[in-house]
Formats: C-alpha cells, sequence, structure tokens
C-alpha cells in the first residue's frame, strides 16, 4: 500500500494512504493512473493518489453490489447504528488530522474545521444513526382487506462531492445513506482528496464490512461519469455546479434511471430592510460573503439595502470587509473569481472597493482575489445573475417590500436567502414569498442537521439533512392481502 505523509497543523506529521478504497483496501488504478494534489495557498505540489478509471468503478460498484446482497440488506438496526456512531467516536477523535488535510489541499481554514466543519459531520453521523430504527411504514385498510407500506433501501448508490467542505458534505450523503440500509461509493473531489483517503481509513477501523462504503478518488469527467452512466448505481446524490449536475440527469436518463439528488449552485440574496437591527444585519451579511472566501453555494452574494438606510449600510459593509489580509486559499477558483470581477469593470458596474488588484499581502504563488463589492449593481449585470463562488458581493437597493421580493426572486437560482427585519409579520410575508429552499430570518445560512437543506429551480432537488433526507435514500414498497377467502 502506497502512503503519503503530510506536515498538519503544528508541525505534526499525518500519513494517510494514496490508493482506492475498495472491500476496505486500498489498492492502485487501473494503468496506475493519478492525480497530483496541490497546495492552493503556496502553488506547492502535496501528493500524488490515485485516479478511479472506468473499470475501477465497476470493480467498486460490484463490491457494493456483493455487500448489498450478501450482508448489509439484512444488517440488524443495532449493528448499523453502532458501526455510524463508531465512525462518528473515529472522526472525532481525529478531527486535528482531518481539519489539517482539508486545510492543505481545499484551503478550508483549519479553525474553521475544527469549530464547525467537523463537529457537523460528527453530528449528522450520530443524528442518522439515532434513526436507523424509526423509518416507519403505514396499514391501511383496502376493499380487498389490507395493506401496508415500508421503507427500503434503494441499493447501490453514489454520493459525488464537491471541493468546499469536502468532509461535511460527504456525511450529508454517507450517514443518511447507510443508515437506510443502502451501500454507497463515494467519488471525492480531485482537487481536495486527502480527507477522503482519512476517512476510509476510519470506516475501516470503525468495522464496517467490505464493500460497504468505497471511497474512489478521480477525475469528473471518468470516475465520476462512469457512476452517473453505470446501470448497476440505482441513485446518485450529486452536490456540485448546476452545469455538472444537468450532465448527471442525462446519464440517468440515458442509462437506466438512476434516482437522482441534486444540490447545486446558489445567487442567494440577503434583503435588510430599513427597521432591522442594523449591526446584526451587517455581522451576518459581511459573514455570508467573506466565511471560506465566499465559496459556499449558500454565500448571500445578492445583497438588496432598502434606501433609507442604503448609503449607511454600504458604507459600513465597506469598512468592516475591504481591509481583510488575504491568507484563505481559494485554490482553483482564483481565474473564474478574477474574470467575474473583469466582466464586471467591463460593464461599467460600479466597485466599492477591492477589485482585480488588492491581494498584495498574499503569499507568492498562492491563488487569492481580495474580498470585493460592486455597488447600485443594475438586476442585469452579470455579478447579479450568475454563481461567482468568491468573495464577491453584489448590492442594490430597493425601495417596497414588494420591489425586494422581486429582486430576489429575479434569479434561476434558488437555494438560500435572508431577510433582515424587526417586523415579525413582514418577515413571515417574505420568507413565505421568496423562491428558495431555506430562507433565514435576522441571521445567514445555518447549518442544522435536523433542518432539511437543498434548493428549488436551478440549484436543484432533493435534500440533505434532517428526516427529508433520509426518505430520500428509502424507496417505498406497497404489499396488499386480499382477505376475502379463497
Ligand atoms: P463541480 O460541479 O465542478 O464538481 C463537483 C463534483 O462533480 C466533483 O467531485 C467533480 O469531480 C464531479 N464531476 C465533474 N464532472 C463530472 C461528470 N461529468 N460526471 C460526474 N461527476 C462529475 O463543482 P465544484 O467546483 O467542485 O464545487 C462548486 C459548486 O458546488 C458550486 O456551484 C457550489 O454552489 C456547489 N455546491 C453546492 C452545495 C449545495 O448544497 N447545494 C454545496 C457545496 C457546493
Amino acid at each position: 500500500m502506497t502512503e503519503v505523509t503530510l506536515v498538519g497543523a503544528g508541525g505534526r506529521n499525518i500519513t494517510v494512504p494514496t490508493g482506492l478504497f475498495i472491500d476496505n483496501e486500498f489498492s492502485s488504478s487501473t494503468d496506475n493512473k493519478t492525480i497530483d494534489v496541490e497546495n492552493p495557498a503556496t502553488g506547492d505540489f502535496l501528493a500524488t493518489v490515485a485516479a478511479a478509471q472506468v473499470a475501477d468503478v465497476n470493480r467498486a460498484v460490484l463490491s457494493a453490489e456483493a455487500a448489498f446482497k450478501s450482508t448489509w440488506r439484512f444488517i440488524t438496526p443495532e449493528k448499523c447504528r453502532t458501526l455510524l456512531n463508531k465512525l462518528a467516536d473515529l472522526v472525532e477523535r481525529d478531527a486535528e488530522e482531518l481539519a489539517s488535510l482539508q486545510a492543505v489541499d481545499a484551503g478550508v481554514l483549519y479553525r474553521q474545521s475544527l469549530a464547525m466543519d467537523i463537529p457537523q459531520a460528527v453530528e449528522t453521523c450520530r443524528y442518522y444513526a439515532g434513526w436507523v430504527d424509526k423509518l416507519e411504514g403505514q396499514s391501511m385498510k383496502i376493499s380487498q382487506g389490507m395493506a401496508y407500506t415500508q421503507c427500503e433501501p434503494i441499493g447501490v448508490c453514489a454520493a459525488i462531492v464537491p471541493w468546499n467542505a469536502p468532509l461535511m458534505i460527504t456525511m450529508w450523503k454517507l450517514a443518511p445513506a447507510i443508515a437506510a440500509g443502502n451501500t454507497l461509493i463515494i467519488k471525492t473531489p480531485e482537487l481536495a482528496p486527502l480527507y477522503g483517503q482519512k476517512l476510509a481509513q476510519l470506516i475501516a477501523e470503525s468495522g464496517f464490512p467490505p464493500g460497504v462504503i468505497n471511497i474512489l478518488c478521480g477525475l469528473g469527467n471518468v470516475a465520476g461519469q462512469a457512476l452517473a452512466d453505470h446501470a448497476l448505481v440505482r441513485k446518485i446524490s450529486f452536490t456540485g455546479s448546476t452545469a455538472v449536475g444537468r450532465r448527471i440527469l442525462e446519464s440517468s436518463s440515458r442509462t437506466n434511471l438512476k434516482r437522482v439528488t441534486l444540490e447545486l449552485g446558489g445567487k442567494s440574496p440577503s434583503i435588510v430592510f430599513s427597521d432591522a437591527a442594523l449591526e446584526n444585519a451587517l455581522l451576518h451579511t459581511t459573514q455570508g460573503i467573506t466565511v471560506h472566501n465566499g465559496q459556499i453555494c449558500a454565500a448571500g452574494s445578492r445583497i438588496y439595502v432598502q434606501d433609507k438606510i442604503y448609503d449607511r449600510f454600504v458604507a459600513e459593509f465597506s469598512a468592516r470587509t475591504k481591509d481583510a489580509v488575504a491568507g484563505d486559499p481559494l485554490a482553483g477558483q482564483k481565474a473564474r473569481v478574477t474574470a467575474y470581477i473583469g466582466t464586471a469593470l467591463h460593464e461599467g458596474t460600479k466597485l466599492l472597493h477591492g477589485g482585480e488588484r488588492g491581494a498584495d499581502s498574499a503569499p507568492s504563488g498562492g491563488h487569492f482575489v481580495p474580498n470585493t463589492a460592486f455597488v447600485d449593481v443594475a438586476p442585469t449585470a452579470t455579478v447579479m445573475r450568475e454563481e461567482i463562488f468568491g468573495p464577491v458581493a453584489s448590492i442594490a437597493r430597493f425601495n417596497t417590500e414588494e420591489e425586494a421580493i422581486a429582486l430576489a426572486n429575479d434569479n434561476c437560482y434558488g437555494l438560500a436567502a435572508s431577510v433582515f427585519t424587526d417586523d415579525v409579520n413582514r418577515a413571515i410575508r417574505v420568507s413565505n414569498s421568496i423562491e428558495a429552499g431555506q430562507v433565514t430570518v435576522n441571521m445567514w445560512g445555518t447549518v442544522n442537521t435536523s433542518t432539511p437543506f437543498g434548493g428549488v429551480k436551478e440549484s436543484g432537488f432533493g435534500r440533505d439533512l434532517g428526516k427529508d433526507a433520509l426518505e430520500d435514500w428509502t424507496q417505498v414498497k406497497t404489499v396488499k392481502f386480499n382477505l376475502q377467502g379463497r
């Protein structure tokens, strides 16, 4: 087994295997194909990991199919719960190593991982461990006698994960999929696969039977596409861009009509009414576009502010965000974000701060762009319409509540939205009128394990988290009895 040793937080050495994790063992890929992983903060080479090819995906699917048929579909709720709780314990035990790995290849701040992403992943694992014996059906009277329904596992499933919060998003899929009785193949992101190599070790250590969870790193258009095309994969849960989501849906329709859950991009609005507690609104709107450098699907990248407080809000917003010290990695996103800033300037959009220059404090070789904000942004401007996935805020004014709702809904995405107001009736009216999978009032973008998360419109369909996600990983069977005699 080949391994790589990396230097984590505090100078500690972390050794992870570099192979594909199939049947609880690490192996190299067909033809020894590999992917080089870089540190986005420095541009330095980090590691080489195996890149799954079509034949390797097939091997992983056959292993998951065998595990489903031979053991996992007969697993008792008690055993399943014990295994998920054990995995949660091990992730918690090795949180510092996982946080270091996400920092060096995904650019997730070490302290953010320790405070947020990893506790969330652990909590998710424990939450779904608690659900394993609570999946209920119904019984009903029918004209012939009686019927009952039961939630059954779907079978071999796959999860495809993006690079921005890889461990947390993986656990949003792994825990409910496994709790519902499925076997799972996880395709980790090629830009940030190292957490997955460590997670694979923890899965084996937890005692999951071979093949129940297989983890493959690989290129999207090779390994991801092979999963999307595979006839034995019965469901794909995908988190990533809308463009790739469309491709996965096409693959499903071309092949075996596998079920598809799509957690896609966003361009989430924040609406700040003049009666809102301004300090709170500023705290949350600035966090909404600067946390993880705006590389969050629910980033509050469109900010609509009521006329009366517009100028004051803009001045305060700028004062709080313009001087951020570059030091937080932006991975390969840099070219994309910089191109959007260039487009905005070209279209004549008014720059408040940031822009193409200004990241002089950044370490050389790294991929950084400064916090950037545009003001008085027209509804038609590219930066107001398209997902940038970086620290770029577009701010515009509104006058009436109706106007704010119309502006917020004037976008193809519908992932999340925030409303800031002290008027509870208005908060409810606006929340109910906004086209988004999640609306937060007087706060931005919280993740709670029990509340479903996902989008409407071109942000996708299906949900992660909560009971809704668990149901997405099951299928209902109806059994009917003729009780009318022979
Ligand atoms: P991406 O779509 O480029 O890649 C996501 C994953 O899909 C990667 O693992 C990639 O290898 C794989 N992939 C690429 N091509 C594929 C193909 N043809 N078939 C199958 N798989 C393929 O996205 P990204 O750049 O990694 O992540 C950023 C995007 O993810 C943003 O749009 C962001 O909004 C979105 N996102 C959404 C959520 C959510 O919950 N809605 C959460 C995080 C990120």
